[in-house]
């Protein structure tokens, strides 16, 4: 008797409705610590690519298509930045709501004022993996506002029934993020007018935000290893422009950087390629942290 009271009483369980949860797919894991700061517990939230991958290329696992298959809204960097892995999962995971043009698919380049933006596309088959301007915006955060103003008016669009929490979440978040700003800012003003080299056109946003400047790139188009002329043109401008730091993310090799920065000398910066989401940090936090390696970098300090 008293099994088949529990028995009936998880039936019971089981056909309650699934708490309608809306599910997030970002393919960045910065994107995804935007959607789960606006989102709170209204939304599930996973990345596709994790902050130790190169986002311009990651593997299209199966496990990614099934990810995507039950997503409610798919958040996309844009520009191409996804172009060689995303399209394929999207394809193979069966659901038209995330496709391009679909309710549930959001280009969040749409909500930022773009740089390096050429007038003719460049030419994908010469390596240049920024073909549309440089999708790397997340690195300043006043784009990530941006980008989280956008992703709630989305949830909302898609979820009304909750739109006055994504309303507050985002306006909690808005006050965390530019109280934090004021600070970043006051610790990088030694950057002003820094002359840096990166690895990777990545850093534009970066630069534009706290006014240093990119003097050499240690890969000669985005997307295209260095090779020997190329380091010897680097260490040349580097040394002639007196060059403060060497900057890079942990996903790219670190040996071209790692000389160019002994023989200037100057310290190599290694940021991290993004949230640790899945780790449970945010993107302040993740701000935070690329903040404090810039500053031992400026302190002299390679980690
Ligand atoms: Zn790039």
């Amino acid at each position: 008797m008293r099994l088949l009271s529990l028995m009936a009483s998880l039936l019971c369980l089981l056909s309650l409705p699934a708490r309608a949860e809306l599910r997030v797919v970002a393919t960045v894991p910065d994107l995804a610590a935007l959607a789960q700061a606006v989102g709170g517990d209204k939304v599930s939230v996973q990345s596709l690519a994790l902050p130790t991958q190169d986002p311009h290329f990651v593997d299209a696992k199966p496990n990614l298509v099934l990810q995507l298959n039950r997503a409610d809204l798919l958040l996309s960097l844009g520009l191409e930045l996804e172009s060689g892995w995303l399209p394929v999962l999207q394809t193979g995971a069966r659901n038209p709501k995330i496709l391009r043009g679909g309710a549930g698919f959001l280009d969040c380049s749409q909500f930022v004022t773009l740089l390096e933006v050429s007038g003719a596309p460049t030419d994908r088959s010469q390596g240049d993996v920024h073909p549309r301007g440089n999708p790397h915006y997340l690195y300043d955060p006043r784009a990530a506002l941006r980008v989280a103003k956008g992703i709630a008016a989305r949830m909302a669009q898609l979820d009304p029934e909750n739109a006055k929490a994504y309303e507050a979440n985002l306006a909690r978040f808005t006050q965390e993020l530019e109280a934090a700003r004021v600070g970043w800012e006051k610790r990088l003003a030694p950057l002003k007018g820094a002359p840096v080299v990166a690895f990777h056109k990545s850093l534009a946003y970066l630069a534009d935000w706290t006014g240093f400047e990119s003097v050499a790139y240690v890969e000669p188009k985005p997307g295209i290893p260095p090779n020997p002329a190329h380091v010897g043109r680097v260490l040349r401008t580097a040394r002639a422009r007196n060059a403060r730091l060497v900057v890079q993310e942990e996903y790219y090799p670190t040996n071209t950087s790692r000389l160019v920065a002994a023989k200037v000398p100057v310290p190599l910066v290694t940021l991290p390629g993004g949230t640790d989401f899945r780790g449970g940090q945010s993107y302040v936090q993740r701000m935070d942290e690329l903040v404090k390696r810039l500053e031992q970098g400026l302190q002299g300090k390679s980690p």
